[in-house]
């Protein structure tokens, strides 16, 4: 499996760090054939190349067989025109990866507000209200006059068609429980096009059980009773408010593992931001970048049927689950490793999970 290795800004270095160590690690015991080839975005990009991502880097993940992307500085790239082009929304957007799959899940050995639960959030990832990525050219926000200013959101029901595939699929997979979550009350067009999208869909999957929740509702639902969600789907930007959410829920935003897949392509990627507060410091959590690794494994295995992918990527969830249960862990979930140490010690429980 060839595999495009890209840091990012903030914590990403370190965190990929240990992902990379982690991986290797399991190329060596499962037989993966892993070819990783290392690559640079965001700010490295910018100093060395004057843009963020280029076309080359572009040609090359399309070529590989999966990209594992680190956190970005987002909020710092402004103007497309000075190369500052998200790189989070580049491949999302060039790679069509428009589910956007984000599980969380309690673990023994977390503290947390609520009981057990294990959900997944599946959010649509390539419309809705996001101004870079929703319009074939141009930009979804206007300035009006200095003090008016509109922002646009699309929703398409080829989007939502897709989407709603994805996510009744993997409910099918799981408990076969699936929560649609939208705000038809108010936005009855774009929304309402959504619930149907879902509805249609639906039909082909009779054992699945559907309900639904408009999505402020539904954040005290969740932060109530988790336990009772099994898969959720919902546009993008609700899905990526909401899956912030389930993964503090779980213990820390440093716990949310998310892979951004297509039909061709996917990408592996912490759901949380650069955390430019906490970086250089060997203190942020690695796990959400080792379980979107794992999740980049599982979507391989899937896809080419190759079995030893899955082991690979169970293993590493284990490893994940074993490092929490014995508190081999950084601060953010009780631990006192430090990032580097917590990566050590993934090492010595996945060799001891297969
Ligand atoms: P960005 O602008 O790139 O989105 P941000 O700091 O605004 O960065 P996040 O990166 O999502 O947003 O982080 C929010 C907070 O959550 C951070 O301040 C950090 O303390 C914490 N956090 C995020 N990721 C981790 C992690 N992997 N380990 C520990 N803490 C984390």
């Amino acid at each position: 499996m060839d595999i495009v290795i890209i840091p990012g800004d903030g914590i990403g270095p370190e965190t990929m760090q240990v992902s990379v160590e982690l991986l290797q690690k399991a190329d060596a015991m499962f037989g993966l054939g892993l070819n990783m080839t290392h690559e640079i975005a965001g700010h490295d990009s910018l100093r060395l190349h004057g843009a963020t991502v280029t076309q080359r880097l572009l040609d090359q993940v399309k070529a590989a067989d999966g990209l594992l992307l680190g956190p970005m500085a987002t909020y710092d790239f402004k103007d497309e025109a000075k190369g500052e082009i998200n790189p989070s929304k580049f491949f999302r957007k060039n790679l069509d990866l428009y589910a956007n799959i984000r599980p969380a899940k309690t673990y023994t050995g977390i503290k947390t507000l609520t009981g057990p639960f294990d959900l997944v959030v599946v959010r649509e990832n390539t419309e809705g209200f996001y101004a870079d990525r929703n319009m074939a050219l141009g930009h979804s926000e206007i300035l009006v006059t200095d003090d008016v200013a509109i922002s646009m959101r699309r929703i398409t029901r080829v989007c939502c068609e897709r989407i709603a595939r994805s996510a009744f699929e993997l409910a099918r997979l799981r408990q076969k429980r699936l929560t649609l979550v939208h705000k038809a009350n108010v936005l009855r067009i774009t929304d309402g096009l959504f619930l149907q999208a879902c509805a249609d869909v639906g039909q082909d999957f009779p054992d699945v059980a559907v309900d639904d929740f408009i999505v402020d509702a539904m954040m005290a639902h969740v932060v109530r009773a988790p336990e009772k969600f099994d898969v959720i789907v919902t546009t993008n930007m609700f899905g990526d408010i909401l899956s912030d959410l389930t993964a503090e829920l779980s213990g820390s935003l440093g716990l949310g593992g998310s892979l951004n897949a297509g039909a061709h392509h996917a990408m592996g990627q912490a759901a949380h931001g650069s955390a430019p507060d906490i970086a250089g410091r060997n203190i942020a959590n690695p796990f959400s970048q080792v379980l979107s690794a794992a999740m980049l494994l599982a979507w391989h295995a899937s896809r080419r049927d190759k079995p030893h992918f899955w082991a690979a990527s169970q293993a590493m969830e284990k490893a994940v689950s074993d490092c929490v249960a014995a508190g081999e862990c950084t601060r953010d979930i009780g631990g006192q490793l430090g990032t580097r140490e917590t990566g050590q010690a993934l090492c010595r429980r996945l060799q001891s999970a297969a």
